[in-house]
Protein backbone atom coordinates (compact mmCIF):
# COMPACT_ATOMS: atom_id res chain seq x y z
CA UNK A 1 0.00 0.00 0.00
CA UNK A 2 1.32 3.65 -1.11
CA UNK A 3 0.90 5.67 2.14
CA UNK A 4 0.67 8.90 -0.97
CA UNK A 5 -2.38 7.38 -1.44
CA UNK A 6 -3.87 6.04 1.68
CA UNK A 7 -6.16 8.02 3.64
CA UNK A 8 -4.79 9.92 6.87
CA UNK A 9 -6.88 9.98 9.78
CA UNK A 10 -4.40 10.10 12.15
CA UNK A 11 -4.58 13.83 14.35
CA UNK A 12 -2.74 14.97 17.57
CA UNK A 13 -5.65 14.74 19.84
CA UNK A 14 -8.63 12.51 20.87
CA UNK A 15 -12.24 13.89 21.38
CA UNK A 16 -12.23 15.73 24.76
CA UNK A 17 -14.78 13.24 25.61
CA UNK A 18 -13.44 10.50 25.11
CA UNK A 19 -12.10 8.79 28.50
CA UNK A 20 -10.97 5.43 27.93
CA UNK A 21 -7.22 4.89 26.84
CA UNK A 22 -7.75 2.29 23.82
CA UNK A 23 -10.23 4.63 21.94
CA UNK A 24 -8.05 7.52 22.62
CA UNK A 25 -4.97 5.97 20.75
CA UNK A 26 -6.60 4.18 18.58
CA UNK A 27 -8.31 7.74 17.60
CA UNK A 28 -4.76 9.46 17.55
CA UNK A 29 -3.07 6.76 15.60
CA UNK A 30 -6.22 6.45 12.72
CA UNK A 31 -7.56 3.14 13.66
CA UNK A 32 -11.10 4.00 14.60
CA UNK A 33 -13.66 7.32 14.94
CA UNK A 34 -16.02 8.43 17.50
CA UNK A 35 -19.31 8.20 16.15
CA UNK A 36 -21.09 8.56 20.07
CA UNK A 37 -20.68 6.90 23.21
CA UNK A 38 -20.24 3.29 22.64
CA UNK A 39 -20.51 3.69 18.65
CA UNK A 40 -16.93 3.18 16.33
CA UNK A 41 -16.24 3.44 13.16
CA UNK A 42 -13.04 1.30 11.82
CA UNK A 43 -11.17 2.97 9.83
CA UNK A 44 -9.03 1.39 6.73
CA UNK A 45 -6.16 0.51 9.34
CA UNK A 46 -8.31 -0.75 12.09
CA UNK A 47 -10.29 -2.89 10.01
CA UNK A 48 -7.29 -4.34 8.85
CA UNK A 49 -6.48 -5.33 12.80
CA UNK A 50 -10.20 -6.54 13.10
CA UNK A 51 -9.75 -8.95 10.24
CA UNK A 52 -6.40 -10.34 11.53
CA UNK A 53 -8.18 -11.17 14.95
CA UNK A 54 -11.15 -12.60 12.68
CA UNK A 55 -8.58 -14.94 11.19
CA UNK A 56 -7.02 -16.23 13.89
CA UNK A 57 -10.63 -16.83 15.34
CA UNK A 58 -12.17 -17.91 12.09
CA UNK A 59 -9.01 -20.78 11.54
CA UNK A 60 -9.53 -21.91 15.30
CA UNK A 61 -13.34 -22.78 14.97
CA UNK A 62 -12.59 -24.29 11.90
CA UNK A 63 -10.12 -26.97 13.70
CA UNK A 64 -13.21 -27.43 15.60
CA UNK A 65 -15.44 -28.66 12.90
CA UNK A 66 -17.70 -25.43 13.34
CA UNK A 67 -20.04 -23.92 10.49
CA UNK A 68 -19.83 -20.12 9.69
CA UNK A 69 -23.08 -18.69 8.81
CA UNK A 70 -24.56 -15.27 9.17
CA UNK A 71 -27.80 -14.80 11.36
CA UNK A 72 -29.42 -11.39 10.83
CA UNK A 73 -29.13 -8.15 13.35
CA UNK A 74 -32.78 -7.43 12.69
CA UNK A 75 -34.80 -10.07 14.94
CA UNK A 76 -38.92 -10.90 15.26
CA UNK A 77 -40.18 -10.02 18.83
CA UNK A 78 -42.07 -13.17 18.92
CA UNK A 79 -38.36 -15.09 19.50
CA UNK A 80 -37.72 -13.10 22.21
CA UNK A 81 -41.47 -13.69 24.09
CA UNK A 82 -40.83 -17.45 23.46
CA UNK A 83 -37.54 -17.69 25.99
CA UNK A 84 -38.93 -14.40 28.47
CA UNK A 85 -36.18 -12.24 27.16
CA UNK A 86 -37.57 -9.64 25.43
CA UNK A 87 -38.97 -8.43 28.64
CA UNK A 88 -36.04 -9.65 31.22
CA UNK A 89 -32.98 -8.80 28.88
CA UNK A 90 -32.33 -4.86 29.94
CA UNK A 91 -29.90 -4.41 27.03
CA UNK A 92 -32.33 -5.02 24.50
CA UNK A 93 -32.85 -2.45 21.90
CA UNK A 94 -36.33 -2.83 20.97
CA UNK A 95 -37.21 -0.97 17.73
CA UNK A 96 -40.83 0.31 16.17
CA UNK A 97 -41.13 -0.32 12.69
CA UNK A 98 -44.30 1.32 10.09
CA UNK A 99 -45.60 -2.29 10.13
CA UNK A 100 -46.60 -1.62 13.75
CA UNK A 101 -44.78 -4.46 14.19
CA UNK A 102 -42.03 -4.79 17.35
CA UNK A 103 -38.09 -5.82 16.51
CA UNK A 104 -34.91 -6.08 18.52
CA UNK A 105 -31.46 -5.87 17.13
CA UNK A 106 -29.58 -9.23 17.95
CA UNK A 107 -27.44 -8.78 21.35
CA UNK A 108 -26.67 -12.92 21.09
CA UNK A 109 -27.83 -14.81 18.80
CA UNK A 110 -29.99 -18.37 20.40
CA UNK A 111 -33.53 -16.84 19.71
CA UNK A 112 -32.33 -17.02 15.90
CA UNK A 113 -29.81 -19.64 15.52
CA UNK A 114 -32.26 -22.56 17.41
CA UNK A 115 -35.17 -22.00 14.60
CA UNK A 116 -32.41 -21.80 11.90
CA UNK A 117 -30.58 -25.02 13.64
CA UNK A 118 -33.65 -26.73 13.94
CA UNK A 119 -34.24 -27.42 10.26
CA UNK A 120 -30.97 -29.14 9.85
CA UNK A 121 -31.13 -31.29 12.81
CA UNK A 122 -33.36 -34.26 12.36
CA UNK A 123 -32.08 -37.22 13.59
CA UNK A 124 -29.17 -38.25 15.84
CA UNK A 125 -27.38 -38.46 12.19
CA UNK A 126 -27.38 -34.83 12.67
CA UNK A 127 -25.50 -34.23 15.94
CA UNK A 128 -23.03 -32.75 17.09
CA UNK A 129 -23.64 -29.66 14.99
CA UNK A 130 -21.36 -26.44 15.81
CA UNK A 131 -23.24 -23.05 13.97
CA UNK A 132 -20.77 -19.55 14.35
CA UNK A 133 -21.13 -16.17 13.15
CA UNK A 134 -18.67 -13.32 13.67
CA UNK A 135 -21.70 -10.28 13.68
CA UNK A 136 -22.51 -7.08 14.55
CA UNK A 137 -24.22 -6.91 18.27
CA UNK A 138 -26.01 -4.28 19.71
CA UNK A 139 -26.66 -4.03 23.64
CA UNK A 140 -28.10 -0.78 25.37
CA UNK A 141 -25.51 -0.76 27.71
CA UNK A 142 -25.52 1.71 30.63
CA UNK A 143 -22.01 2.80 30.82
CA UNK A 144 -20.41 2.76 27.43
CA UNK A 145 -17.10 4.29 28.84
CA UNK A 146 -14.22 2.22 28.04
CA UNK A 147 -13.57 2.76 24.36
CA UNK A 148 -13.76 -0.83 22.27
CA UNK A 149 -14.19 -2.79 25.92
CA UNK A 150 -17.61 -1.72 25.98
CA UNK A 151 -19.79 -0.88 22.65
CA UNK A 152 -23.57 -0.40 21.98
CA UNK A 153 -23.03 -1.82 18.70
CA UNK A 154 -19.57 -4.17 18.91
CA UNK A 155 -18.57 -7.45 16.81
CA UNK A 156 -18.69 -10.51 18.30
CA UNK A 157 -17.73 -14.28 17.06
CA UNK A 158 -20.74 -16.54 18.58
CA UNK A 159 -20.34 -20.14 18.00
CA UNK A 160 -23.20 -22.55 19.08
CA UNK A 161 -23.20 -26.13 19.26
CA UNK A 162 -25.92 -28.81 19.32
CA UNK A 163 -25.56 -32.31 20.78
CA UNK A 164 -27.58 -35.78 21.59
CA UNK A 165 -26.48 -35.81 25.22
CA UNK A 166 -25.04 -34.08 28.03
CA UNK A 167 -21.98 -36.32 27.24
CA UNK A 168 -20.79 -35.15 24.39
CA UNK A 169 -21.78 -31.49 24.76
CA UNK A 170 -19.11 -31.75 27.92
CA UNK A 171 -16.50 -33.44 26.11
CA UNK A 172 -16.93 -30.48 23.21
CA UNK A 173 -17.59 -27.83 25.86
CA UNK A 174 -13.76 -29.46 27.12
CA UNK A 175 -12.45 -29.01 23.20
CA UNK A 176 -13.45 -25.41 23.27
CA UNK A 177 -11.74 -24.95 26.67
CA UNK A 178 -8.57 -25.63 24.74
CA UNK A 179 -9.47 -23.59 21.73
CA UNK A 180 -9.76 -20.81 23.28
CA UNK A 181 -6.76 -20.60 25.20
CA UNK A 182 -5.00 -21.11 21.88
CA UNK A 183 -7.05 -18.10 20.11
CA UNK A 184 -5.55 -16.26 22.74
CA UNK A 185 -2.28 -17.14 22.87
CA UNK A 186 -2.23 -16.25 18.84
CA UNK A 187 -3.18 -13.13 19.16
CA UNK A 188 -0.68 -12.35 22.12
CA UNK A 189 -2.65 -12.58 25.14
CA UNK A 190 -2.81 -14.35 28.58
CA UNK A 191 -6.27 -14.77 29.44
CA UNK A 192 -7.35 -16.49 32.71
CA UNK A 193 -9.57 -19.16 32.60
CA UNK A 194 -11.75 -17.91 35.32
CA UNK A 195 -15.10 -20.05 36.83
CA UNK A 196 -17.73 -17.94 35.75
CA UNK A 197 -20.18 -15.57 37.91
CA UNK A 198 -23.13 -17.14 39.61
CA UNK A 199 -27.01 -17.77 37.75
CA UNK A 200 -28.27 -20.43 36.66
CA UNK A 201 -25.03 -21.89 34.92
CA UNK A 202 -22.09 -21.32 37.08
CA UNK A 203 -20.92 -24.34 37.02
CA UNK A 204 -21.16 -25.03 33.25
CA UNK A 205 -19.84 -21.34 31.99
CA UNK A 206 -16.30 -20.15 31.96
CA UNK A 207 -14.65 -16.88 31.39
CA UNK A 208 -11.34 -15.92 29.85
CA UNK A 209 -10.27 -12.55 31.41
CA UNK A 210 -6.85 -10.83 30.16
CA UNK A 211 -6.00 -9.05 33.14
CA UNK A 212 -5.04 -5.40 31.97
CA UNK A 213 -5.18 -1.66 33.82
CA UNK A 214 -8.18 -0.13 32.39
CA UNK A 215 -10.25 -3.65 32.48
CA UNK A 216 -13.66 -3.67 34.59
CA UNK A 217 -13.69 -6.66 35.58
CA UNK A 218 -12.52 -7.76 39.15
CA UNK A 219 -10.12 -10.97 39.46
CA UNK A 220 -9.22 -12.96 42.27
CA UNK A 221 -5.83 -15.09 40.95
CA UNK A 222 -3.09 -17.15 42.35
CA UNK A 223 -0.53 -17.47 40.03
CA UNK A 224 0.90 -20.23 41.88
CA UNK A 225 -1.94 -22.86 40.87
CA UNK A 226 -3.95 -21.11 38.04
CA UNK A 227 -7.26 -20.45 40.28
CA UNK A 228 -8.61 -17.30 39.22
CA UNK A 229 -12.91 -16.01 39.91
CA UNK A 230 -14.51 -12.88 38.90
CA UNK A 231 -14.83 -10.69 42.38
CA UNK A 232 -19.12 -11.01 41.79
CA UNK A 233 -18.68 -14.08 43.77
CA UNK A 234 -15.22 -14.05 45.54
CA UNK A 235 -14.77 -11.58 48.31
CA UNK A 236 -10.94 -12.27 49.17
CA UNK A 237 -8.49 -9.26 48.97
CA UNK A 238 -4.78 -8.99 48.00
CA UNK A 239 -2.38 -11.55 49.85
CA UNK A 240 -5.82 -13.99 51.13
CA UNK A 241 -4.80 -17.72 50.75
CA UNK A 242 -6.03 -19.22 47.62
CA UNK A 243 -8.47 -21.53 48.27
CA UNK A 244 -6.97 -24.53 46.03
CA UNK A 245 -3.76 -24.18 47.35
CA UNK A 246 -2.75 -21.69 50.11
CA UNK A 247 -0.72 -19.29 48.33
CA UNK A 248 -1.25 -15.98 48.38
CA UNK A 249 -3.83 -14.50 45.66
CA UNK A 250 -3.78 -11.32 44.03
CA UNK A 251 -6.36 -8.68 43.24
CA UNK A 252 -6.35 -7.54 39.03
CA UNK A 253 -8.59 -5.23 37.09
CA UNK A 254 -9.39 -7.51 33.86
CA UNK A 255 -11.74 -7.64 31.05
CA UNK A 256 -13.53 -10.38 29.36
CA UNK A 257 -12.46 -12.01 26.17
CA UNK A 258 -14.48 -14.78 25.85
CA UNK A 259 -17.32 -16.38 28.08
CA UNK A 260 -18.59 -19.74 26.85
CA UNK A 261 -21.93 -21.72 28.58
CA UNK A 262 -23.31 -25.33 29.18
CA UNK A 263 -26.70 -23.90 27.64
CA UNK A 264 -28.30 -27.81 27.90
CA UNK A 265 -32.00 -27.48 27.07
CA UNK A 266 -32.65 -23.84 27.74
CA UNK A 267 -32.97 -22.91 24.66
CA UNK A 268 -34.48 -25.79 23.46
CA UNK A 269 -37.52 -26.35 25.56
CA UNK A 270 -39.07 -23.36 24.46
CA UNK A 271 -38.46 -23.59 20.42
CA UNK A 272 -39.42 -27.30 20.82
CA UNK A 273 -35.94 -28.52 19.21
CA UNK A 274 -35.84 -31.96 19.51
CA UNK A 275 -34.17 -34.77 17.37
CA UNK A 276 -35.15 -38.20 16.94
CA UNK A 277 -32.62 -41.44 18.50
CA UNK A 278 -31.72 -44.65 16.15
CA UNK A 279 -34.95 -45.89 17.84
CA UNK A 280 -37.19 -43.51 17.06
CA UNK A 281 -37.58 -42.31 20.09
CA UNK A 282 -37.85 -38.25 20.32
CA UNK A 283 -35.45 -36.06 23.13
CA UNK A 284 -34.36 -32.05 23.19
CA UNK A 285 -31.18 -31.64 22.23
CA UNK A 286 -28.59 -30.24 23.91
CA UNK A 287 -26.65 -27.08 23.08
CA UNK A 288 -23.59 -24.96 24.16
CA UNK A 289 -23.05 -21.31 23.32
CA UNK A 290 -19.26 -19.97 23.10
CA UNK A 291 -18.59 -16.28 22.64
CA UNK A 292 -15.34 -14.09 21.76
CA UNK A 293 -15.33 -9.70 22.02
CA UNK A 294 -13.77 -9.35 18.57
CA UNK A 295 -14.01 -5.92 18.72
CA UNK A 296 -13.44 -5.64 22.49
CA UNK A 297 -9.92 -7.63 21.84
CA UNK A 298 -8.46 -5.05 19.89
CA UNK A 299 -9.38 -2.23 22.53
CA UNK A 300 -7.57 -4.93 24.96
CA UNK A 301 -4.49 -5.14 21.89
CA UNK A 302 -4.08 -1.50 22.14
CA UNK A 303 -4.40 -0.96 26.50
CA UNK A 304 -1.77 -3.96 26.56
CA UNK A 305 0.62 -3.54 23.63
CA UNK A 306 1.91 0.42 23.34
CA UNK A 307 4.33 2.37 24.77
CA UNK A 308 4.59 6.40 25.25
CA UNK A 309 5.16 7.08 21.43
CA UNK A 310 2.13 4.81 20.26
CA UNK A 311 1.20 1.42 19.44
CA UNK A 312 2.93 -1.74 19.32
CA UNK A 313 0.95 -4.27 17.67
CA UNK A 314 1.98 -8.49 17.72
CA UNK A 315 2.86 -9.65 14.69
CA UNK A 316 -0.39 -11.46 14.67
CA UNK A 317 -2.54 -8.66 14.34
CA UNK A 318 -0.34 -5.57 13.24
CA UNK A 319 -2.28 -3.89 9.98
CA UNK A 320 0.94 -4.39 8.01
CA UNK A 321 4.04 -6.55 9.04
CA UNK A 322 6.32 -3.98 7.38
CA UNK A 323 6.62 -0.27 7.02
CA UNK A 324 9.23 0.80 4.11
CA UNK A 325 9.96 4.25 4.97
CA UNK A 326 12.19 6.54 2.25
CA UNK A 327 13.61 9.83 3.34
CA UNK A 328 14.33 11.90 0.59
CA UNK A 329 16.88 15.00 0.64
CA UNK A 330 17.30 17.68 -1.42
CA UNK A 331 19.54 16.07 -4.50
CA UNK A 332 16.97 15.28 -6.95
CA UNK A 333 19.43 12.77 -8.47
CA UNK A 334 19.76 11.33 -5.33
CA UNK A 335 16.12 11.09 -4.74
CA UNK A 336 15.76 9.76 -8.14
CA UNK A 337 17.74 6.77 -7.14
CA UNK A 338 16.55 6.52 -3.47
CA UNK A 339 12.92 6.11 -5.09
CA UNK A 340 13.99 3.28 -7.47
CA UNK A 341 15.52 1.53 -4.95
CA UNK A 342 12.63 1.32 -1.98
CA UNK A 343 10.30 0.52 -5.42
CA UNK A 344 11.67 -2.75 -5.75
CA UNK A 345 12.17 -3.79 -2.19
CA UNK A 346 8.69 -2.72 -1.85
CA UNK A 347 7.54 -4.95 -4.83
CA UNK A 348 9.88 -7.55 -3.89
CA UNK A 349 8.04 -7.35 -0.20
CA UNK A 350 4.85 -7.53 -2.09
CA UNK A 351 5.66 -10.80 -4.05
CA UNK A 352 6.65 -12.06 -1.05
CA UNK A 353 3.18 -11.78 0.91
CA UNK A 354 4.72 -9.39 2.76
CA UNK A 355 2.28 -7.25 3.74
CA UNK A 356 4.19 -3.47 3.26
CA UNK A 357 2.88 0.22 4.02
CA UNK A 358 5.32 2.13 1.87
CA UNK A 359 6.00 5.69 3.02
CA UNK A 360 6.84 6.99 -0.24
CA UNK A 361 5.96 10.58 0.64
CA UNK A 362 7.65 13.54 -0.28
CA UNK A 363 8.16 16.75 1.48
CA UNK A 364 7.71 15.39 4.89
CA UNK A 365 10.61 15.39 7.54
CA UNK A 366 12.48 12.39 8.99
CA UNK A 367 11.09 13.18 12.37
CA UNK A 368 7.27 13.14 11.16
CA UNK A 369 7.90 10.18 9.08
CA UNK A 370 9.14 8.31 12.29
CA UNK A 371 6.94 9.82 14.68
CA UNK A 372 3.59 8.67 12.46
CA UNK A 373 5.32 5.29 12.40
CA UNK A 374 5.82 4.04 15.91
CA UNK A 375 2.23 5.89 16.57
CA UNK A 376 1.11 3.01 13.79
CA UNK A 377 2.55 0.61 15.95
CA UNK A 378 4.16 -1.90 13.02
CA UNK A 379 6.17 -4.37 13.72
CA UNK A 380 8.78 -3.64 11.12
CA UNK A 381 10.31 -0.73 10.04
CA UNK A 382 13.20 -0.17 6.93
CA UNK A 383 14.81 2.83 5.83
CA UNK A 384 15.85 3.90 2.83
CA UNK A 385 18.17 6.98 2.70
CA UNK A 386 21.53 8.72 1.47
CA UNK A 387 22.74 7.48 4.77
CA UNK A 388 21.53 4.13 4.59
CA UNK A 389 23.61 3.17 1.10
CA UNK A 390 24.18 -0.03 0.11
CA UNK A 391 22.07 -1.24 2.61
CA UNK A 392 18.56 -1.10 4.50
CA UNK A 393 18.21 0.09 8.00
CA UNK A 394 16.04 -2.67 10.12
CA UNK A 395 14.02 -1.39 13.52
CA UNK A 396 11.78 -3.30 15.18
CA UNK A 397 8.68 -1.44 16.85
CA UNK A 398 9.40 -3.07 20.31
CA UNK A 399 13.45 -2.65 20.26
CA UNK A 400 15.75 0.13 20.11
CA UNK A 401 18.35 -1.55 18.21
CA UNK A 402 18.67 -0.68 14.61
CA UNK A 403 20.24 -3.21 12.07
CA UNK A 404 22.19 -2.33 8.83
CA UNK A 405 21.00 -5.42 6.85
CA UNK A 406 21.97 -6.17 2.62
CA UNK A 407 19.30 -5.69 0.23
CA UNK A 408 19.48 -9.07 -0.56
CA UNK A 409 18.64 -10.33 3.04
CA UNK A 410 15.77 -8.00 3.96
CA UNK A 411 13.30 -10.26 2.85
CA UNK A 412 15.04 -13.13 5.07
CA UNK A 413 15.46 -10.70 8.14
CA UNK A 414 11.00 -9.83 8.40
CA UNK A 415 10.22 -13.07 7.43
CA UNK A 416 10.96 -14.96 10.71
CA UNK A 417 7.68 -15.10 12.12
CA UNK A 418 7.27 -13.93 15.85
CA UNK A 419 4.07 -15.95 17.09
CA UNK A 420 3.92 -15.71 20.89
CA UNK A 421 3.03 -18.47 22.56
CA UNK A 422 1.92 -17.13 25.47
CA UNK A 423 0.11 -20.66 26.74
CA UNK A 424 3.66 -21.65 28.22
P1 LIG B 1 -19.63 -8.46 30.08
O1 LIG B 1 -19.63 -9.35 31.30
O2 LIG B 1 -18.31 -7.87 29.78
O3 LIG B 1 -20.75 -7.48 30.06
P2 LIG B 1 -21.14 -10.49 28.83
O4 LIG B 1 -20.87 -11.58 29.80
O5 LIG B 1 -22.43 -9.82 28.88
O6 LIG B 1 -19.94 -9.42 28.89
P3 LIG B 1 -21.34 -12.30 26.61
O7 LIG B 1 -22.79 -12.22 26.38
O8 LIG B 1 -20.79 -13.50 27.26
O9 LIG B 1 -20.84 -10.98 27.35
O10 LIG B 1 -20.64 -11.99 25.21
C1 LIG B 1 -19.49 -12.69 24.70
C2 LIG B 1 -18.31 -11.77 24.61
O11 LIG B 1 -18.61 -10.57 23.87
C3 LIG B 1 -17.81 -11.27 25.95
O12 LIG B 1 -16.95 -12.21 26.54
C4 LIG B 1 -17.06 -10.00 25.56
O13 LIG B 1 -15.74 -10.28 25.17
C5 LIG B 1 -17.84 -9.49 24.38
N1 LIG B 1 -18.74 -8.40 24.77
C6 LIG B 1 -19.86 -8.47 25.53
N2 LIG B 1 -20.43 -7.26 25.66
C7 LIG B 1 -19.65 -6.40 24.97
C8 LIG B 1 -19.73 -5.00 24.72
N3 LIG B 1 -20.73 -4.26 25.20
N4 LIG B 1 -18.75 -4.44 23.96
C9 LIG B 1 -17.75 -5.18 23.44
N5 LIG B 1 -17.63 -6.50 23.65
C10 LIG B 1 -18.56 -7.11 24.39
MG1 LIG C 1 -19.90 -12.88 29.96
Amino acid sequence: MLQSHYPYFARKEAPKDEESYNAQILIRAGFIEKIMAGVYAFLPLGLRVLRNIERIVREEMDTMGAHELLLPVLSPKENWQKTGRWDSLDVLFKLNARDKKEYALGPTHEEIVVPVGQKAILSYRDLPLGLYQIQTKFRDEPRAKSGLLRGREFLMKDLYSFHATVEDLESYYAQALVVYKKIFSRLGLTALQVEASGGTFSQYSHEFQVLTENGEDTIIHCPACGFAQNREINTQQEGDACPHCGKPVHVSAGSEVGNIFQLKTKYATPFGLTYTDAQGATHEVQMGCYGIGISRLMGILAEIYHDDKGLLWPESTAPFRVHLVVLYGQDEAQNKLLQEKASALYASLQSHALETLFDDRMNISAGQKFAESDLMGIPYRLVISQKTGEKVEVKKRNEQEMNMVDFSDVIQYVSIKQEIDMTQ
